[in-house]
C-alpha cells in the first residue's frame, strides 16, 4: 500500500505541526482506498486539522509519569471529532484513511504509545519538528503483527497542474 497525496497537503500538515509547536498537532486524513495496478493506494482527498485534546486526566492510570505526559509528547483526538469526520466523509463516499500528528524535537518515528493506540487499516503520518521547523515527514502502517512499518508516500499527479508545463 502507498499513501498518495499532493505537495499542498503535505505542506498543510507541516504548517499545522509548526503552528502548534512545541505541542503535538493532530488531525485526520480523509480519502479513499483505490486498487491500482499492482499496488493499492490510499488516496488522500482532505486533511482535517483537529485540536490536540490530550489531558492527563484522561489517563489517570498513568499518573506516576504525568509530568512527562503533556501535549508536547502526546496527542488525543476527541471521539466526537472522529465521529463527525467519519460522518462527513461517508456522506461524500469517502472514509478516514489515516491520522497525522507531529513529534516536536523528536524523530518522525512512532512511539510505543502511537503503536499501542494505532488502527490496523490507517496510514500514520508523523511530522518531525525541530526548533519550530518541520524537518521530516514519514508515513507508517501496521503489519499483521501490529508493528509499524514504513509506508511509501507518493506525491500524487493531482499536484501536476501546479508544475511548469513540459514542452514536447
Ligand atoms: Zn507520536
Amino acid at each position: 500500500m502507498v499513501l498518495a497525496l499532493s505537495a499542498q497537503q503535505l505542506a498543510a500538515m507541516s504548517a499545522h505541526a509548526e503552528r502548534v509547536y512545541p505541542e503535538e498537532c493532530c488531525g485526520l486524513m480523509v480519502g479513499e482506498i483505490r486498487p491500482e495496478e499492482g499496488e493499492s493506494q490510499k488516496r488522500l482527498m482532505k486533511i482535517v486539522p483537529l485540536d490536540n485534546e490530550w489531558t492527563a486526566e484522561a489517563f489517570p492510570a498513568e499518573d506516576s509519569t504525568a509530568s512527562a505526559q503533556t501535549k508536547r509528547r502526546r496527542y488525543q483526538i476527541a471521539p466526537e471529532d472522529m465521529l463527525q469526520t467519519q460522518r462527513q466523509a461517508r456522506a461524500q463516499g469517502l472514509a478516514i484513511i489515516g491520522v497525522y500528528h507531529s513529534h516536536p524535537d523528536h524523530e518522525a518515528v512512532p512511539s510505543e504509545c502511537d503503536r499501542a493506540l494505532a488502527w490496523p487499516e490507517y496510514a500514520y503520518v508523523i511530522v518531525s519538528v525541530r526548533s519550530g521547523q518541520a524537518v521530516d515527514v514519514q508515513n507508517w502502517a501496521l503489519d499483521s503483527a501490529h508493528q509499524f512499518r514504513p509506508e511509501t508516500i507518493r506525491i500524487s499527479p493531482s499536484s501536476a497542474r501546479d508544475r511548469m508545463p513540459v514542452s514536447a
